[in-house]
């Protein structure tokens, strides 16, 4: 049947193969269609919303920080997370006007509660690839921050390696001047990909974000504990803050205690939540 095959094109030879229309595929291209236009309509129409999962300092013994995670309010197909959604706006562009968005919301609600007075010292923001890649983003960033009149190291911008990959130059010189205003920036999701190692010192990070899948293989296998124990070793002498993700447990929590973990941030101490539920979290701990 014909139609049940497609030209799949831009192979990397430059030619084009057919591939078959299987039930699965068709199902995918579907969703992603559903979505996309969830996606479009959420940026014309408030669709989205911030929310912050608290992050725990072992120094201080409290909450200290937060990770701003943007969702989806409501869909007509039900829960559409970011995992889901962001590497299709990613695709298509989109990814622009919700960064801008995301960016304005966290710095609206840090200056209405003035965060930093109630021990929150800086809320870490999460930058696409697309972001990275802008020459206009650093001004953009602080544009927005003036507006708000944020201090500077109020805020901690989260990039993952692929960032790094694929907008090498443009990101340094975004990062540069950043940081020269006191912006300071995390490796996000270390332990997957390749986690090279060269990142780490080639780019001027102030923290690295060990991903879940390694927090919690480390949990799991003795030898992938070792190998996380001495990461964790060199970071350290790197002068690098660590934060752990992922972290279910008080049992996972004191292993990484012990290893050497500056902060925690997982469903053991809290999921992300609304901005009214994040006000009344950070006032009991
Ligand atoms: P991420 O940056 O690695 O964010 C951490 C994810 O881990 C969040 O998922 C959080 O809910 C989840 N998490 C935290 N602690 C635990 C835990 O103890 N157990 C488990 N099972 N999960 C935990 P979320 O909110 O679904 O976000 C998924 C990804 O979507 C993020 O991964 C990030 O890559 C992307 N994302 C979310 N918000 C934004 C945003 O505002 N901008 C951009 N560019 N990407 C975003
Ligand atoms: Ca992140
Ligand atoms: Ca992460």
């Amino acid at each position: 049947d014909i139609f049940k095959y497609v030209l799949k094109e831009a192979e990397p030879d430059g030619g084009s193969v057919l591939i078959e229309l299987t039930e699965e595929i068709l199902e995918r291209r579907h969703r992603e269609n559903a979505v996309l236009k969830i996606i479009k309509d959420a940026i014309l129409n408030q669709g989205f919303e911030m929310y912050y999962q608290p992050i725990y300092s072992v120094q201080k013994g409290r909450y200290a920080s937060a990770e701003a995670l943007i969702r989806l309010k409501e869909t007509e197909i039900g829960y559409v997370g970011p995992d889901e959604f962001i590497p299709l706006a990613e695709q298509n562009g989109m990814i622009l006007d919700i960064g801008n968005y995301v960016f304005r919301e966290v710095c609206r609600f840090m200056a209405e509660n003035k965060l930093w007075e109630q021990g929150i010292e800086y809320i870490e923001v999460n930058l696409s690839v697309m972001q990275c890649m802008q020459e206009t983003l650093h001004a953009k960033l602080l544009q927005i921050m003036d507006e708000y009149q944020i201090p500077y190291n109020r805020i901690n911008l989260e990039i993952t390696e692929t960032a790094a990959v694929v907008s090498n130059d443009t990101l340094k010189r975004n990062m540069d001047k950043l940081i020269d205003k006191g912006i300071t920036f995390a490796l996000d999701d270390f332990g997957t990909g390749y986690s090279n190692m060269a990142y780490i010192f080639d780019y001027s990070f102030d923290m690295i974000k060990l991903d879940k899948s390694m927090v919690w293989s480390a949990m799991e296998n003795e030898k992938a504990q070792t190998v996380l124990k001495h990461t964790i070793k060199m970071m350290k002498d790197m002068n690098l803050h660590i934060v752990a993700e992922g972290v279910e447990t008080l049992e996972q929590a004191e292993i990484l205690t012990k290893m050497g973990c500056d902060y925690f941030q997982g469903f053991y101490y809290s999921k992300p939540v609304n901005e009214q539920t994040f006000i009344k979290v950070i006032g009991e701990k």
